[in-house]
């Protein structure tokens, strides 16, 4: 596939404190490719995710989205930021919001759509994630599930660049687990570009174009998943595939 950079990192360090948690990281993410960040807990898989989403500053390197540099503050920022759509492992939907209203939010606060305007997209994106019969109800009514599929309608709701999800299943009982997987196996299908960590070896193979194994805040593997899972090349990814396979 001839790359059409969409997301790139150059040389990105990061800093907590004195823990150096990403390590010389470059990474390109194309216009619709789907790559699934894995690697062991504290690798730097989530501050990846944020320091994408510029949730995080990073101490030197650059992140340029869509061929601009992500800037540092302010309103450029918040209008970046709203280009890049997150899906957290807790959905941190509102309580006291109906699920309709959960997605319409940001359309009306970020994207100034009028109500009606994004109600009605918020219903297109409710039946596209199974979901437009419970648009009235309040999110302690859904499952695990459910409620995370609305997450994943309310990030598609600003009409983002690119998706990132952080364990997007790894709250959820198992038998909730597929028909999240299954939306975001169709979004994929349909040419999203998204960052995918997770630990769902069979989403891995299936739908992402890449693998990227990170260990210590270093990428130490970023592959095709077939090239990835029959012959990982470092000591660490065999390691980690021989624990979670
Ligand atoms: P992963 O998602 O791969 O489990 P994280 O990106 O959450 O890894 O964390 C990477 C490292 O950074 C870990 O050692 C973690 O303890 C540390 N860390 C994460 N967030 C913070 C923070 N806000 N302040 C200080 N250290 C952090
Ligand atoms: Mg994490």
């Amino acid at each position: 596939m001839a790359v059409d950079p969409l997301i790139e990192l150059r040389d990105v360090n990061k800093y907590y404190g004195k823990l150096h948690v990403l390590r010389d990281i470059n990474l390109t993410v194309g216009r619709g490719e789907v790559v699934v960040v894995i690697g062991p807990s504290g690798s730097g898989k989530s501050t990846l995710c944020r320091t994408i989403n510029r949730l995080e500053p990073v101490e030197s390197g650059t992140i340029t989205l869509d061929g601009r540099p992500l800037p540092d503050e302010g309103r450029a920022l918040a209008r970046l930021r709203a280009e890049v759509g997150m899906v957290f492992q807790s959905f941190n939907l509102f309580a006291h919001k109906t699920v309709l209203a959960n997605v319409s939010l940001a359309q009306i606060k970020v994207r100034r759509r009028s109500r009606e305007e994004a109600d009605r997209r918020s219903r297109e994106l409710l039946e596209r994630v199974g979901l437009l019969a419970h648009a009235e109800k309040y999110p302690a009514q859904l499952s695990g599930g459910q409620q995370q599929r609305v997450a994943i309608a309310r990030a598609l709701a600003m009409d983002p660049k690119a998706l990132l999800f952080d364990e997007p299943t790894s709250a959820l009982d198992p038998e909730m687990i597929t028909e999240v997987l299954e939306v975001m196996q169709q979004l994929a299908r349909e040419g999203s570009t998204m960052v995918v960590v997770t630990h769902e070896m069979g989403f891995a193979r299936s739908a992402a174009n890449r693998v990227v194994f990170m260990a210590d805040g270093r990428i130490v593997e970023d592959r095709t998943p077939e090239e990835f899972f029959t012959a990982p090349r470092s000591e660490r990814a065999k390691d980690f595939l021989s624990k979670i396979l």
